[in-house]
């Protein structure tokens, strides 16, 4: 069964920057899962899932456009402290959780002053080439309940 769209697939990956240096791998944890087609992994790493099989091992580069975009140097902002009153201790470099009048958005401490914070809007990863060491371990038909609530349910996917 080749990966096409509405197909869930199960895989392991190892992601390593420009430089060589492993920022994050799934290999002591469960294969990660996700449904074929629906946008829930980054453009570049979905684009070349398409055609592959279970079983089936590749290294890909992406790059920032199509993985977690380009840095925003607007993305660092100053605000008040008190946004992070029930955080505890904040030390540059932690991710962190802001209220905003969009919703809730995942930050990265810049600076701790004792009024304001630095904070980087930015993903983490943005700006980066990133080279995916992946490994299909499965892949599925997805059920019309995924396909409509555009996401894997059951193991490695969403429970609800
Ligand atoms: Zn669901």
């Amino acid at each position: 069964m080749n990966i096409e769209d509405k197909k869930v697939v199960s895989f392991h990956y190892t992601l390593s920057n420009a430089e060589g240096e492993e920022m994050e791998t799934s290999r002591e944890r469960d294969p990660m899962s996700y449904l074929h087609g629906a946008g829930n992994i980054i453009p570049g790493l979905e684009k070349a899932m398409a055609g592959k099989t279970k079983g089936e091992q590749f290294e890909v580069t992406v790059e920032p456009a199509d993985a977690y975009g380009e840095r925003d140097e607007n993305g660092i902002q100053r605000v008040p402290a008190k946004h992070f009153k029930n955080v505890g201790r904040l030390e540059p470099g932690q991710p962190v959780i802001m209220h905003t009048e969009q919703g809730q958005v995942q930050v990265t401490v810049v600076k701790v002053g004792r009024f304001n914070v630095d904070i980087d809007r930015n993903h983490p990863l943005a700006g980066q080439s990133l080279t995916f060491d992946v490994e299909i371990t499965d892949v599925r038909d997805a059920t019309a309940e995924e396909i409509s609530h555009g996401h894997v349910h059951g193991p490695g996917g969403v429970n609800h």
